[in-house]
């Protein structure tokens, strides 16, 4: 947990919530004309609220949400003035410039893939693209690469706890497929299509025939459910993808991102009592100098004579390990082992869970039990953040 808040908190005293919207909002008519295609876009100015939607109505001031855009189909729906809204105590440092980006997305796509006055949402497609091309945008006004990790931090440790999210996560790979397979134009021309009549195309028969492999093309044309015949709207997809080549397509930089949180994956969550555990081994694997003793094993056949004693059965404490060995032989130390009997009283039962799911190896070398921290690579996958707790 203090990693993650070290992560997340790298925060200027003097961060100003104001000239960065300005600053965000300085880029977003160029990059609304790049990745939409939509001229002119005037970007609005969030507003900060204390709970959704002050001053207009009180049916979500429980929300927790980031950021709400509204369009002005939603202006309509809920009463309120169209515009992005951002929850004050959800501002956390870093997410804002990101979540400028993602809801100036909803309003971009509201121009180029939406009949006017429609409320129409596409979780998978909305949210993945305003995911995908927000970062890409982020990047492009920033060139900040910091703030770039900082976002995929978030989404790796924070986002994927929270099963409201799995849209954004699940939803944006499907996105990311179509966008790679068939490119900028593509998605382009199939906005263009959807802002024609967004009823024409079955949605979620598009997102399970992209994930399951065909092409996008293909793939788009079957998921056609219009009244027009089926060979006029693929004519005129065609048209329309010819046409968006001429425009600028995805450049090496966006790739780079886009493939950056493709790598994403949901970490894997074990119950308290085992993260409880895993946090104690990792710990008293890193002691310096370690209490603990190491497998005679995993000194090198030509060091061990150097060694008083060694036999193939007798762990060799750590303290006793001559300087000539340690300076020439690195990460002998993963190889420690910790006695079972060392295993604090409360955290025995997560110590075995842990063994039994091979996140670390009990052995027995005599009569004494030994955790092997490393032998299931514990450390190694707290360190990267595959392994979160539950809670
Ligand atoms: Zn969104």
């Amino acid at each position: 947990m203090n990693r993650l808040c070290t992560q997340l908190s790298e925060i200027e005293p003097e961060y100003d919530i104001d000239s960065v919207f300005r600053k965000m909002s300085a880029h977003l008519p160029a990059l609304a004309k790049r990745y939409y295609g939509v001229e002119e876009f005037v970007p609005v100015t969030p507003q900060i609220v204390e709970y959704y939607f002050e001053g207009y109505n009180e049916l979500y001031r429980n929300a927790d949400w980031f950021a709400f855009n509204v369009n002005e189909a939603e202006s309509r729906e809920l009463g309120v003035a169209v515009g992005t809204y951002f929850k004050r105590d959800q501002v956390s440092p870093g997410i804002p410039e990101f979540t400028v980006m993602h809801e100036a997305n909803h309003a971009m796509q509201e121009r180029a893939a939406v009949p006017a006055g429609v409320h129409h949402y596409v979780p998978w497609l909305d949210e993945g693209l305003a995911d995908i091309f927000g970062r890409m945008m982020l990047f492009a006004a920033t060139e900040d690469e910091r703030l770039l990790r900082k976002v995929k931090t978030f989404r790796t440790e924070v986002e994927v706890t929270d099963p409201r999210k799995v849209t954004y996560h699940y939803g944006e790979e499907t996105a990311a497929l179509l966008l790679l397979r068939g490119r900028l134009p593509l998605v382009k021309a199939l906005l263009k299509a959807r802002q024609k009549d967004p009823y024409s195309v079955d949605w979620s028969a598009l997102a399970t025939g992209i994930k399951k492999g065909i092409d996008p093309h293909v793939a788009i044309v079957t998921s056609y459910s219009g009244t027009t015949k089926r060979d006029m709207f693929q004519k005129q997809l065609e048209r329309d993808e010819t046409n968006f080549r001429k425009e600028a397509d995805l450049n090496q930089s966006d790739l780079r991102i886009l493939s950056m949180f493709l790598a994403t994956q949901r970490p894997a969550v074990i119950p308290a009592v085992e993260y409880r555990a895993a946090l104690w081994f990792a710990e008293e694997a890193a002691k310096n100098p370690s209490p603990y003793s190491i497998d005679p094993m995993a000194v090198p056949e030509g060091f061990r004579p150097q060694i008083t004693g060694w036999e193939a059965q007798t762990p060799i404490p750590v303290a006793s390990l001559p300087e000539t060995v340690t300076k020439k032989v690195s990460g002998l130390i993963t190889k420690v082992l910790i006695p079972s009997a060392s295993v604090p009283q409360d955290l025995k039962s997560g110590a075995d869970a842990l063994a039994n799911s091979y996140f670390v190896i009990k052995r027995k070398m005599g009569e004494t039990e030994y955790f092997e921290p490393y032998g299931g690579g514990l450390p190694y996958r707290l360190g990267s953040g595959e392994l979160r707790c539950a809670w």
